[in-house]
């Protein structure tokens, strides 16, 4: 391999090598750069280029420009570069062979560095720092450690939160409490940067907020946002700070918005759109979408409600809904604690469950009605009975205003409804259209958009035609229901 490595950049190591009077051996240079011979050995002949701390070293001790800090980047690419494809190709195959052993000596030396580098500061110095929290409030006051922010350390070094270790040590609510100063200006030179105003509520609402914040003067509660929120005043949309693209063009509401209903995850979306992961979290929250990515199902998010229904509908014990959802008993074990019951179920398991559902129902629509007498099959399920008159008023109810704004807004560009219905979201309003993806998609593909846009039409139609669509029913069956709620629907 070290044959058919080219040897350019570290031609000039070589010499040095062969003319420097300092080192007798390779083992004596790797000691005072601290690491072995054979990594030496490397360096000199070719094979590796060094890693940055090693190039520090060698450039203390040689002088070389290749591995000076402006330069050793281009000399590591140029060495990159030199390597053949097919060292390339045998070194990644031996990789893939022993993955996981290669990951996990990465690893271990990942952490073995970093615990070399953890500064920490002195006993006494710690008991000064706990003492006072407003001074270096990068300095963890649990262990001591000097971080950039203490934030990202609390959970994996100590499982706190934030707010408990503001509690714990006595620090102010605010967000900047345990930033560096180094981040504390960085934010700073951001918000300058793009001109931030405080938005005008800030100074019309500030009185009854903080006369708010003392009521809900609670854990987690230190912004202006959440003590409004906790008020139940929501936020509009700001697009006059949303990032810009290349284009000139704004991410929209819109986009994020469809992105999520297409149960992407907030890491897709952010690089989708090009969007910090904080900025997409955070705007997908003000939209009232679930914190993560969620499939929908007759327009709300795939959760344990849906798991059950499954196993009352078809009969189903729950020990065996789990095994054919390919999940462990301990999986069931962990599920019914109080905090858990409303959650909905990880975008992967929830399309299990979607699935399994079609299939048990393709089966129940072609069982007689009854054991004993027969009977025509049933269209749906119990819980989709049950549910049914519930989903139909907020649906019809959501489309009665989508219309009114349609008839307000006979002119609106294309785009323009999505952007209203971004809105909405936000303010709180349309949260059955907003988990209904099914609608849209119909919208799209069965139904006359012309028409829908000219609003020539009676929400509780188009309600009803897509409902008989998203439960896979007929139309009759579905008003009848309507009609008759909870009786039973005649089958056809
Ligand atoms: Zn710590």
């Amino acid at each position: 391999m070290k044959q058919m490595i080219e040897k350019q950049n570290t031609t000039t190591f070589e010499a040095w090598w062969n003319t420097q009077p300092k080192f007798r051996s390779k083992a004596e240079l790797a000691r005072a750069v601290g690491t072995n011979r054979v990594s030496v050995r490397h360096w000199i002949s070719g094979v590796t280029f060094p890693r940055d701390e090693y190039c520090d070293k060698l450039f203390e001790i040689t002088q070389l420009n290749c591995f000076s800090p402006s330069e050793r980047e281009a000399a590591r690419e140029e060495h990159e570069r030199m390597i053949p494809a097919e060292v390339k190709a045998a070194r990644s195959s031996t990789y893939r062979a022993n993955a996981e052993l290669f990951r996990r000596r990465a690893l271990a030396s990942w952490r073995k560095r970093r615990e070399r580098q953890r500064r920490l500061v002195t006993r006494a110095e710690l008991d000064e720092l706990r003492r006072d929290p407003r001074k270096r409030k990068n300095v963890c006051r649990n262990c001591g450690e000097i971080l950039q922010d203490v934030g990202p350390h609390l959970r994996p070094a100590h499982k706190l939160t934030v707010a408990e270790y503001k509690e714990k040590w006595g620090f102010l609510r605010s967000r900047n409490a345990t930033r560096s100063e180094s981040t504390q200006e960085k934010q700073s030179a951001a918000m300058k940067r793009i001109r931030h105003q405080p938005p005008k509520w800030t100074r019309s609402l500030l009185p009854a907020a903080q006369a708010a914040s003392l009521r809900t003067n609670r854990r987690g509660t230190a912004r202006l946002e959440e003590r409004l929120k906790a008020r139940g005043k929501r936020l509009a949309a700001r697009p006059q700070h949303w990032k810009r693209l290349r284009e000139g063009d704004v991410v929209t509401d819109a986009r994020i918005a469809q992105m999520r209903l297409a149960s992407k995850s907030v890491p897709e979306i952010g690089v989708a759109v090009g969007l910090s992961l904080a900025a997409t979290f955070n705007r997908l929250r003000r939209m009232g979408f679930p914190p993560r990515a969620r499939v929908f199902l007759h327009g709300e998010p795939v959760g344990w409600r849906q798991f059950h229904a499954l196993c009352s509908d078809f009969g189903l014990a729950e020990g065996e809904a789990a095994r054919r959802l390919r999940m462990t008993v301990g999986w069931l074990g962990r599920e019914p604690k109080p905090k858990r019951k409303g959650e909905s179920l990880s975008p992967a398991l929830a399309k299990k469950v979607v699935r399994l559902r079609a299939e048990l129902l393709a089966d129940y629509r072609h069982k007689p009605a009854t054991r004993d007498r027969g009977g025509r099959p049933k269209q749906l399920a119990p819980t989709e009975r049950a549910e049914l008159p519930a989903k139909y008023d907020a649906l019809r109810a959501d489309l009665k205003a989508f219309r009114r704004w349609l008839l307000e807004n006979p002119t609106a560009p294309r785009g323009a409804a999505w952007t209203w219905l971004c809105e909405r979201f936000r303010a709180g309003a349309m949260r059955t259209l907003q988990f209904w993806p099914q609608f849209f998609a119909w919208l799209q593909k069965d139904y006359r958009l012309d028409t829908f846009r000219r609003a020539a039409w009676v929400p509780r139609d188009v309600a009803i035609q897509f409902l008989a669509g998203d439960y896979g029913a007929s139309e009759n069956v579905i008003t009848y229901i309507l009609e008759h709620q909870q009786a039973n629907p005649p089958e056809s």
